[in-house]
């Protein structure tokens, strides 16, 4: 699954010495700021909400040994903490075995034993993980926070231990398969809201696609469209998938019309649907895509709805590493 498993690739091999930062995530800067720019959320609270979030200080002190590791996955329900023999309906034991991170479940009876020996982490998000727990959290906690490639390496406090810095290829999988978590989530959570834009307001439309998908659990489809409708300003952001031509009018006007008022002007590149917006009471505008005032373009959908989950937690004022223990919960459940 990990294909940098345990970090194969010291510090001094990696040539690249710049943080990366929102040209990673596949978003053009101008974009990110668009979703960032959401005006002053924090409240009166927000000493009490800080203090309760994880932080690293908290990920050193309550994640940082396997066994910390293994009981809050039981605690947040990420692996099963029972499990009954088929055969013999009886509860099954936990055996320590090659993989160390969670034992293996196995048959009390004796002659079962061998023949039900199943890895504890089958079929969660942990299965063939190839680094120890204690990294994998910290991984988790990293991209909870957007943390880039560079901070996740500088800051991680294990490379002393290791000797060795996480590989960025681990990194970027375990970022992924977050991201696709992340993607599912959102995709099941999201709630028709208020529609956005309204007269004297721009919203911007485009399209991406999910790209190649590492880890399909089969409910995301690759090559379907995501569709982003971005109120400007505000960046309040709609998002629909799809797998019609949405370059076709058909499809793309019921979609404008179920999150967008009417009179909004609408900033789209289709030039095939410019011409019939103005019938369904729209302002259109062309706009060129490598126009650098209008940049709202994420190359592979996956990173809108990751955008808009980041959005949700500081809306809402969520600890987004349970935030995102909840989205595993939710899609490996
Ligand atoms: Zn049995």
């Amino acid at each position: 699954m990990a294909s940098g498993g345990g970090g194969n690739s010291g510090c001094g091999r990696d040539p690249e010495p710049d943080p990366p930062t929102s040209s990673m995530l596949g978003i053009r800067p101008a974009f990110v700021e668009v979703l960032e720019d959401d005006g002053p959320v924090v409240g009166r609270y927000l000493y009490t909400e800080v203090v309760m979030m994880w932080n690293l200080t908290k990920i050193n002190k309550y994640l940082s040994t396997n066994e910390q590791c293994v009981a809050f996955a039981e605690e947040n329900e990420l692996v099963h903490s029972q499990k009954q023999c088929r055969t013999h309906r009886v509860p099954m034991k936990i055996a320590k075995s090659a993989n160390k991170s969670f034992g293996s479940w196995c048959c009390s009876k004796e002659s079962c034993k061998g023949k039900t020996k199943v890895p504890r982490n089958k079929g969660t998000f942990f299965e063939n993980i190839k680094m120890d727990l204690v990294h994998l959290f910290y991984l988790l906690y990293a991209y909870s926070q957007k943390w880039s490639y560079y901070t996740a390496i500088h800051e991680d406090p294990y490379k002393e231990n290791r000797q060795q810095c996480i590989s960025r290829a681990t990194i970027n999988d375990w970022y992924n398969y977050c991201r696709e978590t992340i993607v599912i989530y959102q995709r099941d959570k999201i709630q028709i809201l208020a529609k956005i834009g309204g007269p004297g307001k721009i919203v911007q439309i485009n399209e991406s696609r999910f790209g190649k998908r590492k880890y399909n659990r089969g409910r995301l489809i690759e090559g379907n469209w995501v569709i982003g409708m971005i109120e400007d300003k505000s960046g309040d952001l709609r998002l629909e998938v799809c797998s019609d031509n949405i370059q076709s009018a058909e499809v793309l006007v019921p979609l404008i019309q179920k999150h967008v008022e009417i009179g909004t002007t609408i900033h789209i590149n289709f030039w095939k649907v410019y011409d019939c917006l103005s019938q369904h009471g729209y302002i259109h505008k062309k706009v060129n895509q490598s126009d650098p005032d209008h940049p709202c373009v994420a190359e592979d959908g996956a990173y809108l709805y990751e955008s808009l989950w980041r959005r949700n937690n500081i809306k809402y004022k969520k600890d987004p590493f349970m935030e995102l223990i909840i989205a595993i919960k939710y899609v490996y459940k």
